[in-house]
């Protein structure tokens, strides 16, 4: 769709993200792996991380924060709902 909105809430799917070619989740899969570290959170199925941090990943994608959400839904890492205009 044109036009593409950022997700609101950010839950990545961190089994889906295993599942996928590090050549391209690598980025994301890294960020994720930080934050879990700083969290000491390494026990979920799902991670919940900041808007802010959208706008970081899309700039290391070379995308807009609503192009990279279409993206990360696409590859099943968000869930079709965190589209805000879905
Ligand atoms: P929710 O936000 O809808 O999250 C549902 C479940 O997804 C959580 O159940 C947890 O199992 C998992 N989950 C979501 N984000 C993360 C994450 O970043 N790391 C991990 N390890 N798991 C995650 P849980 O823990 O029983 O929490 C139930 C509900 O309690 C949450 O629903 C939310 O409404 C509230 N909650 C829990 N922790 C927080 C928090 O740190 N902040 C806020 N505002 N609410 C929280
Ligand atoms: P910090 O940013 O100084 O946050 C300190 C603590 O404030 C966090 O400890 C957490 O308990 C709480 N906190 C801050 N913002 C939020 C929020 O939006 N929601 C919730 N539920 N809690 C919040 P915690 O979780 O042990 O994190 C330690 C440090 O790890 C954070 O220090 C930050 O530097 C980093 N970090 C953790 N998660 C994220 C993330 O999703 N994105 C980014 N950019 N940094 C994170
Ligand atoms: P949440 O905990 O339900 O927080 C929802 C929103 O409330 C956050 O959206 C942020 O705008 C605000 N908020 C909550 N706690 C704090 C805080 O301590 N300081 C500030 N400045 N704002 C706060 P945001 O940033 O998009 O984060 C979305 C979700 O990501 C949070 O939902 C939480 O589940 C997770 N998260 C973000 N940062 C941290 C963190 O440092 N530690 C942990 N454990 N979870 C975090």
């Amino acid at each position: 769709p044109s036009g593409s909105e950022p997700a609101t809430k950010i839950v990545i799917n961190l089994e889906r993200l295993q599942q996928l070619p590090a050549d391209k989740v690598g980025p994301l899969a890294r960020y994720a792996a930080a934050i879990q570290s700083q969290r000491g959170d390494y026990n979920g199925k799902v991670l919940s991380i900041r808007s802010e941090d959208l706008r970081s990943l899309s700039i290391i994608y070379d995308m807009t924060p609503g192009e990279l959400t279409d993206q990360l839904i696409d590859w099943g890492v968000l869930p079709p709902e965190a589209r805000p205009s879905a």
